[in-house]
């Protein structure tokens, strides 16, 4: 389908993004388009001006500094995925940007761009609330860091105001002894997830877990942080029985609905499988 007709800005500066997204009436920001131009052929949305991103300068980019990594919200999921700094330090991150659709939707879609749309089923934001994320958004006239753990707060709704941009995805540095993963159940190549579970572990010097960290896609109106399963882990020397554990512990923190993608009750059964691998992958990785 075409979309319905619309006014296309292109402003060369952040402000200048800002004042469009305050200033213009049913006015919408686009990054890689790879969401938000499918709904507008649609007609699932259709905003009467769209503040194209893409000749801002500035907002692409990997950079490593002594605690995290800071990742401009233009980076594309190819940029991400390919990187070998992420690949090095956030093996979770850059295995969630890899799994993403196909290749034109990675060279085309950014890391900002999926974090803003909010889909539950998205890997990269299940990902970043369990990296403990931080994004860097700017306002007309302000500018604000957010927690990955504030932000998302309904399908497809986030906590960013209405003339705000996300410019930088703020990752911390994983602590010594550390591994992670991310494990996606899909229906094939380009598909959202069934069930995705990003993870990271730290282990002490005695082998006991020191920190666990566990995010699900697909089961919930917003990524879940598996809490109650993590809290399953830490302080324990991971065993077969204790990783089960926490796979039952994340299902019962899941809430899926049934859809073409599977019942709800498949999804529950598969979050505790996909829980259970990516905790024995991440412990591999250390
Ligand atoms: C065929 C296909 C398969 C896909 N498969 C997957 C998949 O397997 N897994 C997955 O996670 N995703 C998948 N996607 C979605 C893909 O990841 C998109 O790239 C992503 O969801 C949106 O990124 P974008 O840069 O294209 O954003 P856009 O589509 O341009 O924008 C998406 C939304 O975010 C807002 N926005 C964008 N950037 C900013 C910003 N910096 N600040 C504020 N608001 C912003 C826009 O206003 C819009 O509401 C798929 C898409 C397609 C077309």
């Amino acid at each position: 389908m075409i979309p319905r007709p619309f006014e296309l800005h292109s402003p060369s500066t952040l402000s200048e993004a800002t004042s469009l997204l305050k200033n213009v009436d049913d006015s919408k920001a686009l990054a890689g388009g790879q969401s938000l131009v499918p709904l507008m052929k649609l007609r699932l949305v259709s905003p009467a001006n769209i503040v194209d991103l893409g000749k801002i300068p500035g907002l692409s980019y990997i950079r490593e500094g002594k605690n995290r990594l800071v990742i401009g919200s233009m980076t594309t999921h190819n940029e991400v995925a390919s990187s070998p700094v992420i690949n090095k330090r956030c093996e979770t991150l850059s295995e969630a940007a890899s799994k993403i659709g196909d290749q034109q939707v990675r060279n085309r879609g950014t890391i900002g761009g999926t974090i803003c749309h909010a889909d539950p089923a998205g890997d990269v934001p299940a990902a970043v609330v369990a990296l403990d994320a931080e994004f860097k958004v700017v306002g007309h006239h302000h500018r604000r860091v957010i927690k990955a753990r504030d932000f998302f707060e309904d399908i497809f709704t986030t906590s960013l105001g209405r003339d705000e941009i996300l410019t930088e995805v703020r990752v911390p540095v994983l602590s010594p002894r550390s591994g992670g993963a991310y494990l996606k159940l899909g229906r094939g190549a380009s598909d959202l997830a069934t069930v995705g579970v990003a993870a990271v572990v730290t282990l002490d010097n005695a082998g006991a877990c020191k920190d666990a960290r566990l995010g699900l896609a697909g089961v919930g109106s917003t990524p879940i942080r598996a809490t109650r399963a993590e809290d399953v882990l830490k302080g324990q020397t991971p065993s077969d029985d204790l990783v089960a554990e926490a796979g039952e512990k994340a299902s019962e923190m899941s809430n899926p609905s049934s859809d073409i993608r599977g019942s709800a009750e498949y999804k529950r059964e598969m979050v505790k499988v996909y829980v259970r691998r990516a905790i024995r992958q991440s412990l591999a990785r250390i």
